[in-house]
């Protein structure tokens, strides 16, 4: 019987690896069925574009035999994925893609509260939400935002709304909190430096140093102590973009998981404790030498997805598994129509803005969504991002 490989999740992760798989399966060596819960892709790094304006979306049919459908069980006795309508599917090979669900840490009120943004769905909330609140709001008595963790999603999400902001004329203050000392956190001062003032430029007010300890229906707590109140914010609408963690369908599924987030554990070859199951992308913590892993982003599952695919097509013909690294070729980060590019490969300078930063900000997405569908589609997407 031929090799039954499975692949869940059709984020980049998922989406790169079926393409790899497709590119290097030979004729009737294995067949692939691919389950997602959309089935669409949805280029997740680029969804705050959303919050300004919610068409931006880009389907995606897959060559593949595809299943719709959310996976809330995994086997890996019997080797069986299960989705919520009951479906079952039966693997001799499992590449976990699912990507990953924002982290709370229990901060009393705050899931309840605010919103997060890890889809299309969170992101037109968030633009009605703001369109709503600000057909109510005046000058004098503003929508107050509040973005909470000012990573590479919150500040990006920040530049968009002030981008609604201008172009909507809408009375809205935007503050971004961020826990740490300083905006996109443990990054080079060069690129922090070069954020905070296009930030600041899109006026934005920055709150740094003090973490969320707390948020009810209209105010966020920072900071405080035994003996110290903390301060307070008050809001209309809030977001929180400050962690993320594994999604809780695989909390159950019998390999080796960190144990606070349940990310899978999983060597630079994708394999995980259990040797049918592969994982990749958000959703793993994938070996990158002594002691570190791979970084949760785009352009990290982008690159794995190469290799993993190659690998669940090396599985299923018995040959030896290729390993990974992580190649870092810069960042490039929008605050709204304007970006920041850091330490970018091939570039001879190490951090710079305008045109050219903006211009490779949206080759890097057109040039996904060109690899993932068609060369056409991506350049259509051109114009969108
Ligand atoms: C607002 C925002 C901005 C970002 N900006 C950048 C950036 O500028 N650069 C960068 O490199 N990274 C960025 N990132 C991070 C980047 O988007 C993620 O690291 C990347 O999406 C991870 O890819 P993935 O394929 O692992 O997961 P995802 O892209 O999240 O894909 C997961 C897929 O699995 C599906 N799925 C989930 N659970 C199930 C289930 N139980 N059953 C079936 N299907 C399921 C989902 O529908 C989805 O198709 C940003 C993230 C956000 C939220």
């Amino acid at each position: 019987m031929t090799t039954q490989i499975v692949v869940v999740g059709s984020g980049y992760a998922g989406a790169g690896a079926v393409k790899a798989f497709e590119d290097e399966v030979g004729e009737g060596e294995a067949e692939l069925t691919w389950i997602s819960e959309h089935d669409y892709h949805l280029v997740l790094h680029e969804v705050h574009r959303a919050i300004r304006n919610p068409a931006v979306e880009d389907n995606k049919s897959p060559e593949s035999a595809f299943v719709q459908g959310r996976v809330v069980d995994v086997d890996v006795d019997d080797r069986v994925v299960e989705t919520d309508d009951g479906t079952t599917v039966d693997y001799d090979y499992l590449l976990l893609a699912v990507g990953s669900t924002t982290a709370f840490f229990g901060i009393e009120g705050l899931e309840e509260h605010a919103h997060q943004l890890k889809g299309l769905d969170d992101a037109k909330a968030i633009h009605e939400d703001i369109r709503s609140a600000a057909a109510e709001a005046t000058r004098s008595d503003p929508v107050e935002v509040i973005v909470g963790g000012a990573g590479l999603s919150g500040i990006q999400t920040a530049g968009e709304i002030a981008e609604y902001r201008d172009k909507h004329r809408a009375p809205i203050e935007i503050t971004l909190v961020e826990g740490l000392d300083e905006i996109f956190p443990n990054n080079d001062p060069q690129i922090q430096g070069a954020l905070r003032q296009r930030v600041e430029d899109a006026d934005i007010d920055i709150r740094t140093g003090d973490f969320i300890s707390e948020a009810d229906e209209d105010t966020v707590y920072l900071g405080g102590g035994e003996d110290e109140a903390p301060d307070e914010l008050g809001y209309d609408v809030l977001i929180w973009t400050g962690g993320i963690t594994g999604q809780p369908e695989i909390e159950d599924v019998d390999v080796e998981k960190d144990e606070r987030s349940h990310r899978v554990h999983a060597g630079s070859d994708f394999t995980t404790s259990d040797d049918r199951v592969f994982a990749i992308g958000d959703t793993a913590l994938v070996e990158q030498g002594d002691d570190d892993v791979a970084p949760p982003t785009a352009q990290a599952a982008w690159q794995a997805a190469e290799v993993a695919g190659e690998n669940l097509a090396r599985a299923a013909r018995g040959a030896p598994l290729k390993s990974w690294t992580h190649e870092d070729k810069g960042t490039v980060i929008s605050v709204g129509e304007e970006a920041v590019a850091h330490d970018v490969m091939g570039m001879p300078i190490q951090t710079f803005g305008g045109t050219p930063a903006k211009l490779l900000k949206k080759a890097i997405a057109t040039r996904w969504i060109a690899k993932v569908s068609s060369t056409g589609r991506g350049v259509s997407a051109f114009g969108d991002m």
